[in-house]
């Protein structure tokens, strides 16, 4: 008989009571050094006293008022979102395959109205992850997520990862823009060298179309810089930001600059519970300590400091790890065994992790972590790798 609870998931078979703040503590009595985060949600680990303290004075207030009124909480994250980033404009919704949905909508309204409504395509490429909707799915072009769906959504052209000369061949007269993440996530933690960034800047210019990013994962600090394109020095026309923005709390974002907002007017888009109080004091919360001085650089040198013990854990397990890569504390282990029996090993050792696609282990730290908690995941990471190396013949 189905479960009542919906079977869409292979769960894990653990659950958790309360979380504090790189830990958390399972029903099972035992305390877990939390690598996953939520999946990069959890940006400042569990029970961050400023979100709970915002977030409980906001349920003291009003929770809901839906987008028929002004709402000064998205306004001020708004102008702060603006303030930070390449974007002049920014609309508020509840996940990141909605805050993609709305990109790619927007993608196709400024062809549009550019005298363009032929111009809907978009370029996507190998290993995308964008979301489960029906569009996203489309983008994502995964044959696992579309089988059995119908068939996909019109409108998307994929390509391999890191080849211009196959993205420059897939350019027609229908094509609107590119999307890409500047490090894809749930496709295995491969970052994009920031001159490919660059290089998709350039072609998109040339072809007059929008270049979209994926930031959901790699944004709001994961990298080191707010948002992970600031490493390349480029500017994005629109931009999906979810995940870590609400530090746990529901919230999706998509940035644009004028140009590709300008389109969208009163009636083209919207969403009854995006951007509601609750949801911006939260992100509000998020961003007051995300922008306090000198809190992504000490990400970065935390990062860099998980980055070499990662290497020199490598080294001492060759014959588990093939491949250490990622941004930030955005890290994958490529694993040699399965990626399932390195993250069941590191459980066993107190050790929370997400597993991604081309066997890769994830490492997506909550960014308050310091050198304690990088010494002591290595540790246990070391004690897995141990338990998992196949026994000489
Ligand atoms: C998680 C993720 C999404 C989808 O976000 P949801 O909130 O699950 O809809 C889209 N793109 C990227 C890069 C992601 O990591």
């Amino acid at each position: 008989m189905i479960p009542a609870l919906l079977p869409n998931y292979a769960r894990i078979d653990l659950a958790f009571e309360r979380g504090e703040g790189a830990y958390l503590f399972g029903t099972d009595g035992r305390r877990y050094l939390d690598f996953a985060a939520g999946i990069a949600v959890n940006a400042l680990g569990h029970c961050h006293p400023h979100l709970v303290a915002e977030l409980k004075a906001q349920i003291d207030k009003v929770w809901h008022v839906s987008n028929l009124y002004r709402n000064p909480l998205q306004e001020k994250l708004a102008a702060r979102l603006v303030e930070a980033t390449f974007a002049d404009s920014v609309f508020f919704c509840n996940s990141g395959a909605e805050a993609n949905e709305a990109g790619i909508k927007m993608v196709r309204r400024y062809q549009y109205d550019q005298g363009h409504p032929e111009r809907y395509r978009m370029i996507t490429v190998q290993g995308a992850f964008h979301g489960r909707t029906l569009a996203t799915i489309a983008a994502g072009g995964q044959p696992k997520y579309l089988e059995g769906f119908g068939p996909a959504t019109q409108g998307f052209d994929q390509v391999a990862w890191g080849n211009l000369n196959e993205l420059r061949a897939a350019i027609t007269p229908e094509t609107a823009g590119i999307i890409v993440e500047p490090v894809q996530g749930e496709g295995g933690i491969r970052p994009a060298a920031l001159q490919y960034l660059r290089d998709l800047r350039k072609i998109a210019d040339e072809f007059g179309l929008l270049l979209m990013l994926d930031e959901i994962q790699s944004g709001v600090g994961r990298t080191g810089k707010l948002f992970a394109y600031q490493w390349a020095g480029i500017e994005p026309d629109v931009m999906a930001v979810a995940k870590g923005i609400g530090g746990g709390f529901p919230v999706g974002c998509t940035l644009a600059n004028e140009k590709a907002a300008k389109g969208m007017v009163p009636g083209t888009h919207g969403t009854t519970f995006g951007g509601n109080p609750l949801a911006m004091a939260a992100a509000n919360a998020v961003m007051d300590v995300l922008l306090q001085p000198g809190f992504l650089d000490g990400v970065d040198t935390v990062a860099r400091d998980l980055w070499h013990k990662l290497l020199a854990l490598q080294t001492r397990h060759p014959r588990v790890i093939a491949e250490v890569r990622g941004a930030g504390l955005m890290l994958g282990l490529k694993c040699i065994g399965t990626n399932t029996d390195l993250q069941t090993a590191a459980r066993d050792q107190d050790l929370i992790t997400v597993t991604a696609g081309d066997n890769v282990l994830r490492l997506l730290p909550p960014l308050i972590i310091t050198t304690e908690h990088v010494d002591e995941a290595v540790a246990a990471l070391d004690r897995a790798c141990v338990a998992v190396t196949p026994a000489t013949q």
